[in-house]
C-alpha cells in the first residue's frame, strides 16, 4: 500500500509540483486548498503524513494544526509545516502547537522527499512489537502509545519519539546535538532550540511540577537526562 500524503496548500502551482514529486516517488498525494472543510477532508482520508502551509486563505496553518492535534483521528499524524515566514518565532510556534517539523519555502523536491521519508520511516520503526513497563510508564511501540500510571499521554509523533528515546536510554546525560541526531536523525533544519521546546512540552505532560522535574532533568551546561523511575 502506498503511503498517503496530504498537501494542504493554496498555491496551486506549488501544490501541483509537490504532488508531482511525491507521486514520482511512489506516494499517493491528496491536494487540499486549505479552505474551511479541510479538517473534515483530512479526517476522512486519514493520511500517513500532512504537509501544511502556514498562510492559508480561511484558517491559518497553525490553527489548523491545533485542530489536527485535537482530532482523535489525526492527533498522531506527523505534520510538516511549509512556511514562507522564516523568522524563528514562527518556526518555534509551529513546533509548540504540535507540528513535527517545518520546511522554509523555497525548498527543493529532493529535500522534501528526504524529510517525508525520514518521518515515515520513524513511524515504521516504532511498529516493533511489545509493550514495556518502566516504573510508572508503559511504552507500547506497536500502538505508538505511552501510558503514565495507566493514563495515556496525548503525544505528537515527535514527542513520542523523544520520550521513547529517553525511556530506553535512562540514567545517561545526552547533549542537545546527541538528541537531535538520535531522535530527529537526518533532518538538517532543526536546531538545539527545537530540543528545548519539545523537552518543555514533554515535561508538561509527564511531570507533576514541570519546573522542578523528577524524570526529565536538565544537566546544566550540557543537555538532559531521564532519571530511572523508582
Ligand atoms: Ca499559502
Amino acid at each position: 500500500m502506498p503511503k498517503r500524503i496530504a498537501i494542504v496548500e493554496d498555491e496551486a502551482e506549488l501544490a501541483a509540483l509537490i504532488d508531482y514529486n511525491l507521486s514520482r516517488h511512489g506516494y499517493e498525494a491528496q491536494v487540499l486548498g486549505g479552505a474551511k472543510g479541510t479538517l473534515k477532508a483530512l479526517e476522512n482520508s486519514k493520511p500517513d503524513l500532512i504537509l501544511l502551509d502556514v498562510m492559508l486563505p480561511e484558517v491559518d496553518g497553525f490553527e489548523l494544526c491545533r485542530q489536527i492535534r485535537q482530532s482523535p483521528v489525526l492527533s498522531r499524524t506527523p505534520v510538516l509545516f511549509l512556511t514562507a515566514r522564516s523568522d524563528e518565532v514562527d518556526r518555534v510556534l509551529g513546533l509548540e502547537i504540535g507540528g513535527d517539523d517545518y520546511m522554509t519555502k523555497p525548498f527543493s523536491p529532493r529535500e522534501l522527499i528526504a524529510r517525508v521519508k525520514a518521518h515515515l520511516r520513524r513511524e515504521e520503526m516504532d511498529a516493533e512489537p511489545g509493550a514495556v513497563e518502566i516504573g510508572p510508564f508503559k511504552l507500547d511501540r506497536t500502538a505508538h502509545r505511552v501510558f503514565l500510571e495507566g493514563r495515556e499521554l496525548p503525544l505528537t509523533s515527535t514527542e513520542f519519539n523523544l520520550l521513547e528515546f529517553f525511556l530506553t536510554h535512562r540514567g545517561r546525560a545526552y547533549s542537545r546535538s546527541q538528541l537531535l541526531e538520535a531522535v530527529w536523525g537526518e533532518q538538517r533544519y532543526v536546531t538545539p532550540r527545537t530540543v528545548d521546546v519539545h523537552v518543555r512540552r514533554l515535561r508538561e505532560q509527564i511531570e507533576e511540577q514541570p519546573d522542578s522535574p523528577r524524570y526529565l532533568t536538565t544537566v546544566r551546561g550540557f543537555g538532559y537526562r531521564f532519571e530511572e523511575p523508582a
